[in-house]
């Protein structure tokens, strides 16, 4: 991104700048955490970078395409293509299971309709909820609901993974667990973008940077921290 700017409701008094000027390259196979406190802009560069909002200043290059040249149709399909999103709140279906929820998406990318439960399947084993397919959200945890989201965020094998809070609500074991699948997909040679509270779970990043106010700034490292994520790879 190049000089990225958001401004919600622009002119009214609900007027919001929510990102001012924010600089930031991801290159492929990076795996970035985004710290910052609450209401610091967060939600809203992931919103940008996942092609889901377009920004009211600045340029943003996905894949060296800019977004902004791109009807809704074409980011649909842009984002369709290259991005898995795991959102704050996960976003599930109510009305549907775990292996319908996470089926989902392979509905908009042509694949075919009986190897869908299939690999949905598979994909709510990989995040260790594979005998819960059946249940509605309703009937899982939060931590439960939190990987059935993070299976539908992978299931259509995008290169570029971007999670909200993915750890927020899991224990410790859990939250490790999504962290080696992050860290697998990054060694696949997926980009992974990741926004956290947790200074132990950034600290698995190749790159921290935190929020403040709209303004994005790179930490810099422990000499030790880098260490041990380079003994990690
Ligand atoms: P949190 O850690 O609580 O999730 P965040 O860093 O993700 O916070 P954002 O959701 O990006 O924060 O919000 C940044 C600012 O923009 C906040 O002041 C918020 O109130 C405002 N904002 C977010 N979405 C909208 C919207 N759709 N309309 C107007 N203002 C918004
Ligand atoms: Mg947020």
């Amino acid at each position: 991104t190049r000089a990225l700017g958001k401004v919600y409701s622009p002119g009214s008094e609900a007027e919001v700048i929510a990102l001012h000027g924010v600089d930031l390259r991801i290159a492929r196979g990076e795996f970035v955490a985004i710290m910052g406190p609450s209401g610091s802009g967060k939600s809203t560069l992931m919103n940008l970078i996942g092609c889901l909002d377009t920004p009211t200043s600045g340029v943003y290059l996905c894949d060296g395409v800019d977004v902004a040249t791109l009807d809704k149709e074409e980011r649909a399909i842009l984002r369709r293509d290259k991005i898995g999103f795991v959102f704050q709140g996960f976003n599930l279906l109510p009305r549907m299971n775990a292996l319908e929820n996470v089926a989902m998406p392979m509905g908009y990318a042509n694949v075919r309709h009986d190897e869908r439960a299939q690999r949905a399947q598979e994909a709510l084993e990989a995040v260790g909820l594979g005998q819960r397919a059946g249940h509605r959200p309703s009937e899982l945890s939060g931590g439960q609901q939190q990987r059935v989201a993070i299976a539908r965020a992978l299931i259509n094998r995008p290169p570029i993974l971007l999670a909200d809070e993915p750890t927020g609500a899991l224990d410790t074991r859990t939250g490790e667990e999504i962290l080696a699948l992050f860290k697998s997909l990054q060694a696949r040679d997926h980009t992974v973008v990741l926004i956290t509270h947790d200074p132990d779970v950034a600290a698995h990043a190749d790159r921290i940077f935190v929020m403040r106010d709209g303004e994005l700034h790179e930490q810099e490292r422990e000499p030790e921290q880098q260490q041990k994520r380079d003994l990690e790879r």
